[in-house]
């Protein structure tokens, strides 16, 4: 067995999930650690340092909200968070609290996979804001962040402060799925009543200024009741 396989931490009670999970990655050249309870999970995490962690909301010991709060205090480690669809608002809350993807069961493999890879892409990409270089690439999208201008195919989009704002802000954070209250906290400061509402006309106008027709996901992905994503290549 080769050392360097990505090594990912899933902790999920439910044994046929787990074991679900656990067989699709090692088919596909990860290596997997599991465990059903919060504790458990946390000591694997300490002792394995996993480059991913799949973890299930729904947990017997303590709420997979303390484990991220737990492994968010010391760790950028991806996480993607498994929900049932009556879970739709830990999902949210547990996005805010740093987790970087979710899956609603039931999942297939071939959607599985999809995040892993992913969010392990995403874990690669050094910060933006960071970087001495401020122009960010996508496809034919280009974002120069000194000087606050956007182009699609060279021709420069001209889009409102708040527009720009939004999508620089996605942009810095390519790959992950930001929720609504992300979003308006980073762009507003604050969020009421009409805040969601008013970010999606937004929305719908950077859309249709980047050239997108309803349903065309070429840059963002509306991720439904809960955010937007930035796609990555
Ligand atoms: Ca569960």
């Amino acid at each position: 067995m080769s050392n360097n396989k990505y090594k990912v931490l899933i902790v999920e009670d439910d044994r046929n999930i787990s074991n679900f999970i656990q067989t699709v990655l090692e088919a596909n050249g990860y290596q997997a650690l599991s465990a059903e309870r919060c504790q458990q999970g946390l000591l694997v995490f300490a002792s394995h340092i996993p480059d991913l962690v799949v973890l299930d909301l729904g947990l017997p010991d303590m709420d997979g909200e303390d484990f991220i709060r737990m492994v968010r205090a010391g760790s950028t480690v991806p996480i993607i968070v498994l929900s049932a669809r009556s879970e739709e608002r830990d999902k949210v809350t547990a996005l805010d609290l740093g987790a970087n993807d979710y899956i609603t069961k039931p999942f297939g493999t071939a959607e599985l996979m999809a995040r892993v890879r992913a969010a392990l892409r995403s874990s690669r990409h050094p910060s933006p804001v960071a970087a001495p270089s401020s122009t960010f690439a996508l496809k034919d999208l280009l974002i120069d962040y000194d000087r606050r201008q956007v182009s699609v195919g060279g021709n420069l989009i001209h889009l409102t402060q708040t527009e720009y704002n939004i999508l620089a802000f996605l942009s810095q954070h390519i790959g992950k799925v930001m929720t609504y209250s992300a979003i308006i906290r980073s762009v507003w400061g604050s969020m009421d009543d009409g805040s969601i509402k008013k970010l999606q006309v937004n929305m719908a106008n950077i859309r249709k200024k980047l050239g997108c027709r309803p349903g065309d996901n070429r840059y963002v992905i509306n991720e439904l009741g809960v955010g937007y994503r930035m796609l990555e290549e």
